[in-house]
């Protein structure tokens, strides 16, 4: 079997030399372990900070190590009652072709007819922070108008998806015509093309005159400026992601983060994992939101696990379109 490992810690963006494809020992399973064979990988930008040796809400990989992140493969040995051989499971054993881990540490698939990849994206962690952080943190309403950044991608696609369900307004942004083409074919009433013409801010108050009530933060930045400016009184802003900064760090301009006062606005910050034991009533919904047709997803697949960092340093540059996935 294989893994990446960590080979150094990057400076700014990450390069290729930063990650080593090595060998990993063979192993004969403990009482209770399983072999699982991966069949899909996931790379997520909260990544980027474990590669750091800052302490934060996930601990760094370890310099020389194999690293890990979520996965989809079968079942292939087990010494575990819980788990047979041909379940199909998640767990945290990836940036490899097979993992070794306790059965009590791999879910089985829950019990949803959708590709396993899914459980991935929409339907996994990114999908559960759509949800907890619009209908929960954010606490958006049915008639509200809600921005959210990044909208073509895993966690922002799905903000769009729900917010409509609910029958809120929705204004996205998304880097590039046909990023905000897809956006739109989503239901969002408005699209922003933060790569075009004119700044967010502007962009932002010409597609939302009477202000915003909710901003789903994936990026940061300008966009958080920009949200600022538009805020109505008692905006509440879901601070859910940075990506804008994950790379450099460097300290943004916000020159209207003043506006915070006047409108009382309510900033809250968030991590998916507290909300992990409210997981069923994200899964009833999304069952629900699917059958009615109100769920699309998109995939960009990067095929082989030797390409799994060009995957990773794709979504600091949006090469993908919803949801960022190695099969192998
Ligand atoms: P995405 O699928 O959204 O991929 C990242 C996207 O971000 C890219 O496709 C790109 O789209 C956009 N992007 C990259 N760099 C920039 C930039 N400098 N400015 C603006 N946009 C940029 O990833 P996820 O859905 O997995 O994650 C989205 C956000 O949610 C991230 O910030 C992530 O850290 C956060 N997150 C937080 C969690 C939590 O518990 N708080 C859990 C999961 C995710 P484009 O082409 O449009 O620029």
């Amino acid at each position: 079997a294989r893994a990446w490992h960590l080979e150094r810690r990057p400076d700014g963006m990450p390069t290729a030399d930063d990650f080593a494809l090595r060998d990993i020992p063979a192993t004969a399973l403990a009482d209770g372990q399983v072999r699982v064979r991966n069949l899909w990988l996931s790379v997520d930008p909260y990544m980027r900070g474990r590669m750091n040796d800052a302490k934060s809400y996930a601990a760094p990989f370890a310099l020389g190590e194999p690293m890990g992140g979520g996965a989809v493969g079968e079942v292939i040995e087990s010494r575990s009652d819980m788990l047979a051989v041909g379940d199909r499971v998640l767990h945290m054993g990836g940036w490899r072709d097979e993992a070794v881990l306790p059965a009590r540490e791999a879910q089985k698939l829950p019990a949803i007819d959708a590709p396993a990849q899914a459980f991935l994206g929409q339907l996994g962690m990114p999908g559960m922070t759509a949800y907890f952080g619009l209908l929960h943190v954010a606490e958006a309403k049915p008639g509200e108008t809600v921005f959210v950044s990044a909208a073509a991608g895993a966690v922002g696609s799905t903000v769009v998806q729900i917010a409509k369900a609910k029958g809120m307004t929705v204004i996205g942004s998304a880097g590039g015509a046909a990023k905000c083409d897809w956006v739109r074919s989503l239901g969002a009433d408005q699209v922003i093309d933060y790569k075009g013409e004119g700044s967010v801010a502007r962009q932002l108050s010409a597609a939302a005159p009477e202000g915003i009530d909710v901003y789903f933060d994936n990026v940061g930045g300008d966009h958080l400026d920009a949200a600022f400016a538009t805020a109505r009184q008692g905006a509440r802003f879901a601070i859910c992601g940075m990506i804008d900064i994950y790379n450099s760090g460097a300290p943004t301009q916000l020159r209207y983060i003043a506006r915070t006062i006047a409108a009382r606005i309510r900033m809250q910050g968030f991590l998916v994992s507290d909300w992990m034991g409210q997981a069923p009533a994200f899964y009833a919904d999304m069952a629900t939101w699917m059958a009615e047709g109100k769920l699309q997803r998109q995939e960009t697949v990067v095929e082989g696990l030797e390409h799994m960092p060009e995957a990773f340093l794709g979504l600091f540059s949006g090469r993908n379109t919803g949801k960022m996935l190695v099969k192998l």
